[in-house]
């Protein structure tokens, strides 16, 4: 193989390699969000006030390292329980997660 043919090679398979590396830490990233509390209803964390919530927000990390913010909320109900979802995007790595906030006890 010519040495153009080989350097070709070689940062084809740099690339590929990155791209993998990258994949499996996207997905190693959306794996440790899933398992951070109050990413599911299941794990929904119970708050007594909507200022809890906004603390609980400003302390969210993403596994990336970076700071996630809100970009948007919304309710949902799950039988009968009562939910706040906050959706935040990390600015690092731009992936997205929930956070479940169980108020049912809000509104009672
Ligand atoms: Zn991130």
């Amino acid at each position: 193989m010519s040495p153009l043919g080989l350097a070709l090679l070689a940062a084809l398979v740099a690339a590929l390699v990155a791209s993998g590396l990258r994949r499996a830490r996207t997905a190693r990233i959306r794996r440790e969000i899933r398992d951070l509390p109050g990413s599911a209803p299941e794990t929904a964390l119970a708050v007594d006030d909507f200022g809890e919530m906004d603390a609980a927000i400003a302390l969210r990390a993403c596994p990336c390292g970076g700071r996630p913010t809100l970009a948007g909320e919304g309710s949902r109900e799950v039988d009968g329980r009562r939910f706040r979802v906050a959706r935040l995007v990390c600015p690092s790595c731009e992936e997205e997660q929930f956070v479940f906030f169980e108020t049912t006890r809000l509104f009672h």
